[in-house]
């Protein structure tokens, strides 16, 4: 197929959901893509956060070929070896848990929704933060606190209260005796990459503790090494009593996860949740191969370091550049808030062979794989600095 004819094939059978760019990508390497015209891209925002290990990891595609040689799929009432091993690996770099599998973030936080309720006996409501994004089911679009995902919508799931991030007194304000849950992102993706308080998530740990309250951690976008930890909790000194996961564990292939605290963790019983595809063989062996990578290859310090090394990069453009307002986030998820709207610099970084992302309008959203170096971060920032200077 040609370009103009893959496009058509878009818009004549493809339903419009996503705002594209009209780039056709057929190869990838690391933080390197190729178009169909091979022309090569720089890829700082892998995978919309999936890419932690850039583009095909080779242990990744090892583990799925090998995989896909012997077994595909079996149904979740029978056992199989990949799943086994893979929710092991899990609770050892976690907390005292138990797992449960499914195939996306909406879903993995639709799960603990589900639980939360089944836990609360008759408490339902939870609280969750303005800006969040938590998915696009009916209840996590509920959660997500922000208008522009919900109108049209309505009426939304019940039982929701979206209040101010940051802002204890704000969640105290709106717990009555039906909240059962507190649920956020420690790093607001979605939301323009806005970094919670170590002294607000610790209150709201013990808010939780005291009543007998849910901590729902999304760490869809956080986890698996994003910002220099294996998870974003860890920089809290708090336990979660449930964290998701989904975008990056899976190195490519669609995986979500729920993990939750051993004490709650047999809330739902046979017969009250379940997930076709959830922990299939491939997938679990993928996501055995991404969990061994980022130990053998060290990549939680190079995320570390290399997210220190990005950071200062771009606050020497916010010297040099008055648009640029403010540079934040952790490790290897940061945010470049401009005071203008970011859609013309990320276009003209593409023309250029960059791929960044804006989010929330204004803020350029650079996500890099935990791997990459600092040639191309130098790259990188030397191309945006010629993107900024021509705006
Ligand atoms: C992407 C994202 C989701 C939704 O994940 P899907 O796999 O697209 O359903 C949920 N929460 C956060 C924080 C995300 O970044």
């Amino acid at each position: 197929m040609t370009k103009e004819e893959i496009l058509e094939s878009y818009s004549e059978n493809i339903m419009p959901t996503y705002t594209k760019v009209p780039l056709v990508f057929v190869k990838g390497k690391g933080s390197k893509l190729w178009d169909i015209h091979s022309k090569a891209y720089l890829d700082f925002f892998p995978g919309w956060g999936v890419g932690n290990l850039g583009h095909c990891h080779p242990k990744v595609m090892q583990a799925v070929r090998d995989q896909v040689d012997k077994l595909i799929f079996i149904p979740n009432n029978y056992y199989q070896i990949p799943q086994a091993k893979l929710a092991r690996e899990m609770v050892y770099w976690t907390y005292p848990a138990k797992v449960f599998f499914c195939n996306s973030g909406a879903e993995a936080n639709e799960g603990a929704i589900k639980l939360s309720r089944k836990f609360g006996r008759g408490r339902f409501e939870i609280i969750t933060f303005d800006n969040a994004f938590h998915g696009r089911t009916l209840a996590t679009l509920t959660a997500t606190g922000q208008k522009k995902y919900q109108e049209g919508f309505e009426p939304l799931v019940e039982g929701f209260k979206t209040v101010k991030f940051n802002d204890i007194l704000a969640v105290k304000a709106a717990i009555t005796d039906k909240t059962v849950a507190i649920m956020l992102e420690l790093v607001q993706g979605e939301g323009g990459i806005n970094v919670a308080d170590k002294s607000f998530v610790q209150e709201l740990r013990s808010i939780c503790d005291e009543k007998n309250m849910l901590l729902i951690v999304d760490e869809v976008q956080t986890g698996i090494g994003r910002t220099g930890k294996l998870f974003c909790y860890q920089h809290y000194g708090i336990i979660p009593d449930i964290m998701t996961l989904a975008k990056a564990l899976g190195g490519g292939l669609p995986i979500g996860m729920m993990v939750v605290k051993k004490e709650i963790a047999d809330t739902l019983q046979p017969g009250t949740h379940a997930s076709t595809f959830g922990g299939g063989l491939v997938i679990s062996r993928a996501a055995l191969a991404v969990l061994v990578a980022i130990q053998k290859e060290k990549l939680l310090v190079n995320a570390t370091k290399m997210g220190e090394y990005l950071f200062v990069k771009l606050n020497e453009l916010k010297d040099k550049f008055s648009v640029i307002k403010e540079v934040r986030g952790k490790g290897l998820m940061i945010g470049v808030e401009l005071n203008i709207p970011g859609k013309a610099i990320v276009e003209k970084c593409v023309e250029k062979g960059l791929l960044i992302n804006c989010t929330h309008d204004t803020v350029l959203r650079l996500m890099p794989a935990l791997n990459i170096t600092k040639k191309d971060i130098d790259k990188a920032v030397n191309l945006l600095d010629e993107v900024l200077k021509e705006i």
